[in-house]
């Protein structure tokens, strides 16, 4: 058994996964209580009153091709958000494990973990610092059972990226302990590379990839973990049959050919560069008091007056996310880079009046 195996479930070890109808398409399907015929409106090539393929190999394979990794490195999910949650029923024992995140920072962490039934250990980023990880005090707490640090880098919502001799440091420090978890959910607009390349050392090392941010696909519903192939192995036994539903693996298989991966490419120059203005103007605004750097697509703005910044968008029919609940950001909005058309509108809308 993998070393790494041995920090998860030992009940799930075992696990037979749910035995779904054989697939194979060049035969006519008696096999699986479908409907003989298409519904109204289907474009699919499949059908859409078929099952679709259990586990969308060929989706699977680009995204692997397209992150750079083996195919046994990589599992597809809906979105990464379901691969959080597999991480977690797969590695932490209810009312015994804990996850350790690092606040303010995605909600999903947190969530996944208290429905699993796991502890949520908080070790804050230091605000002070440009929201730096504390890696002492992340080091400090991993004896409570921790079995997953979450990392988010850049992290949202506040944007920066976690500098790379903390993460190197925490990786260390878990060899053997816990899963390190990198959501690099919108790495494409950092200018970096991914943490993948550093898969083959770190065994424990999990990298979290998304097509909802840079790659305009969040309706598709398609994220994917990469890691050892023991782990992505076990992930894939917990990942339910016919997760990604047929239209989801059509449109995003056609989505990520070589001519439209180009496009995306000069879309985040795009968004970069619409980020750098916007950064530029908002604190032109009266209403603003610091706007954060950021190697996102979206912007921490630290407000004089939050609501009234709110108020102001949702009069331009612009949202802007409100994050003041977070921790340590009691006068902050998020607010997301959009076409230079809504970046104007809002500018517009935040000017003295
Ligand atoms: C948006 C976001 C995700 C969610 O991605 P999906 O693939 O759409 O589920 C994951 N992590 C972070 C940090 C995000 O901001």
């Amino acid at each position: 058994m993998s070393d790494v195996l041995k920090l998860a479930r030992p009940d799930l070890l075992a696990l037979e996964p749910y035995s779904h109808a054989h697939w194979d398409p060049a035969l006519e399907r008696l096999h699986a209580n479908e409907n003989p015929w298409r519904p109204a409106g289907d474009d699919t090539e499949l059908g859409l009153n078929r099952y679709p393929e259990p586990y969308p190999q060929a989706l699977a394979d680009r995204l692997a091709a397209l992150y750079g990794v083996a195919p046994a490195q990589l599992i597809l999910g809906r979105g990464s958000d379901e691969v959080i949650d597999l991480l977690v029923r797969a590695f932490c024992r209810a009312g015994l494990d804990a996850v350790l995140t690092c606040p303010p920072t995605f909600g999903m962490y947190k969530v996944a973990a208290q429905i699993q039934g796991a502890r949520v250990i908080e070790m804050p980023l230091v605000a002070a610092q440009g929201f730096a990880l504390d890696v002492d005090g992340v080091i400090a707490r991993l004896g409570e059972a921790v079995k997953i640090v979450f990392l988010c880098s850049p992290n949202n919502p506040t944007g920066n990226l976690i500098d790379d001799a903390a993460v190197r440091r925490v990786l260390d420090a878990c060899a053997g302990r816990a899963l390190v978890v990198v959501d690099e959910a919108y790495v494409e607009f950092a200018g970096r590379d991914s943490w993948s390349r550093e898969l083959g050392r770190y065994p424990h090392l999990i990298v979290l990839r998304t097509l909802s941010k840079a790659y305009a696909l969040a309706g598709a519903r398609c994220g994917a973990a990469l890691g050892d192939p023991a782990v992505i192995e076990l992930l894939r036994r917990l990942l339910p049959p016919y997760a990604i539903p047929e239209p989801s693996i059509e449109l995003t298989l056609r989505a990520l050919d070589e001519r439209e991966v180009e496009r995306t490419r000069g879309r985040i120059e795009q968004l970069l560069v619409e980020r750098e203005r916007v950064r530029a103007a908002l604190p032109r605004s009266p209403l603003v008091r610091t706007v954060w750097p950021s190697a996102a697509n979206f912007l921490l703005v630290a407000c004089h007056d939050a609501d009234e910044f709110l108020a102001r968008g949702i009069a331009a029919k612009l949202l802007v996310r409100d994050v003041r609940r977070q921790r340590g950001l009691g006068d902050c909005m998020r607010v997301t880079i959009g076409s230079p058309a809504q970046n104007d509108r809002l500018l517009r809308a935040l000017e003295a009046t």
